[in-house]
């Protein structure tokens, strides 16, 4: 009998999943795979600060899960997972019909092995106003609005400048992990491209003002001291604010306040202090989760109370015995990809019966890429000299090479490389930001 695979997110980790066990597995009739993920399309996640900072269009890297499932012989189903039956070995889904994510039926799907990748959202630890107040970069949509938004903002402070002589805006970020760090960077190498577009009232440099809080004694928690203190080093070069031992207690109308009672003026609040898995998980027929909703896994990623259920990615607390006894696999592209390889094979285990593989993670580094700045010839090298500018520029290296395996375990390498030699002809013309 056909085995049915039933794959829940088509992200980082779920799409290039589905693509390959439908390779693996699919064609020769073996197993039958299926997506389900709410979106019509799928954009790379690491790529939501570049949106947000008007780098790339939210558009650019779009890939319609239709188009995928039909291409390489696997089925899409537009929805949201909202429940478990694993008696029944079902999975209950509110059908997505449109655009704008609008609901109309539930369905019941079944499964013989079931894989959950709904990857993670922004944590916002109860801090009242965060929600309300603060923009979070956890879809598209959210970044594509922050970049019009701080577009638009830009535009009026500048006619502000023009007639009151008084204008400028504050940008306050929460966090100071990888992904708070490598928006700001961006954030400033865009104010500083708009700026060429403006009418010279503005200095975009120096009237955008940068706040980075963090309620740690230093930024980028995860990195060795001596690179959290070069980058702080460069981050500071560029203007860009930096408050340690903040811990923010308070989003209003007027800003950020911080323990100590210090506000911080803000225009735009970006939050990007910490991430759970999706509320939903937590209870979900009775299986394991930890205390930020993840799914509980052994090394084979299987969850800990049923076999038949798998789980992976961010939403997945997974060991990592090689880092210490109790630590616990990072929320990283890089994992949620070499995971979804695994996964190829330990499917194709369970089908043949044969005992599962073990994941073994291997880091290629996780270094902030810090935007173009940080780029060869930059301020960074200037600044900080050449061991960390050696391991920012392999930083960006692993990143793009990242997205290229992402790519072409989507569309194959040969459209990939056609695609990339098309956009590095036209590409001389583009604006260097997206200003509509
Ligand atoms: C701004 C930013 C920058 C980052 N930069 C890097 C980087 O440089 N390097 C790196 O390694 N990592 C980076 N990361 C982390 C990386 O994006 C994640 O670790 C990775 O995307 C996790 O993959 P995933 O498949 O678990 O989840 P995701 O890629 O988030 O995919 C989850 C999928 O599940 C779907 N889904 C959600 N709920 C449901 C549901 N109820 N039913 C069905 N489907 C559902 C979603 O629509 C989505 O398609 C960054 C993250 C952010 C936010």
């Amino acid at each position: 009998m056909t085995h049915r695979i039933m794959i829940i997110g088509g992200g980082a980790g779920g799409l290039p999943l589905a693509t390959a066990l439908a390779e693996a597995h699919g064609r020769g009739g073996r197993a039958e795979i299926t997506l389900v993920d709410p979106n019509a399309t799928h954009l790379w996640k690491p790529l939501l600060h570049e949106v947000a900072a008007g780098r790339v269009g939210a558009q650019e890297g779009d890939v319609s899960y239709a188009a995928v499932a039909k291409r390489n012989g696997f089925r899409f189903v537009r929805g949201a997972m909202t429940g478990l039956d694993r008696g029944r070995r079902q999975i209950a889904v509110r059908r997505v019909s449109d655009r704008e994510g609008a609901t109309d039926t539930q369905a019941t799907l079944e499964y013989d092995t079931l894989v959950v990748c709904v990857g993670s959202e922004t944590h916002d630890w109860g801090v009242p106003g965060v929600r309300d107040r603060a923009v979070m970069l956890d879809t598209p949509r959210q970044a594509e609005r922050f970049r019009r938004d701080l577009l638009i903002a830009g535009v009026r402070a500048d006619a502000r400048r023009g007639t009151t002589g008084t204008g400028g805006i504050e940008v306050v970020i929460v966090g100071a992990g990888a992904t708070a760090v490598e928006l700001a960077a961006e954030i400033r190498r865009t104010t500083r491209a708009q700026a060429a577009y403006m009418p010279a009232r503005l200095d975009l440099d120096r009237d955008v003002r940068l706040t980075l809080l963090e309620a740690a004694p230093r930024i980028l928690p995860l990195l060795a001291d001596r690179i959290a203190a070069s980058v702080g080093s460069l981050l500071s070069a560029l203007g860009i604010d930096v408050r340690t031992g903040e811990r923010v207690v308070e989003v209003t109308a007027a800003g950020v306040r911080t323990a100590r009672g210090a506000l911080f003026p803000a225009d735009f609040v970006v939050w990007a202090a910490g991430i759970r898995a999706p509320a939903w998980l937590a209870g979900l027929d009775g299986l394991e989760t930890d205390r930020v909703n993840r799914l509980v896994v052994d090394t084979t990623l299987r969850t800990t109370r049923d076999p038949d259920v798998f789980a992976f990615g961010d939403c997945a607390a997974c060991p990592w015995p090689e880092s210490g006894e109790h630590a616990l696999l990072p929320p990283r592209a890089q994992v949620a990809r070499q995971q979804a390889v695994m996964l190829v094979d330990t499917i194709g285990a369970r089908l043949d019966g044969r005992a599962l593989p073990v994941f073994r993670y291997r880091g290629f580094g996780s270094l902030a890429s810090l935007g173009e700045l940080s780029g060869a010839g930059g301020f960074l090298g200037r600044l900080v000299g050449g061991s960390l500018l050696l391991q920012t520029f392999t930083a960006r290296s692993t990143f793009a090479l990242l997205h290229f395996m992402h790519q072409v375990s989507i569309h194959g390498t040969g459209q990939v490389l056609r695609d990339t030699l098309a956009r590095w002809v036209h590409g001389g013309g583009e604006a260097r930001m997206k200003l509509h």
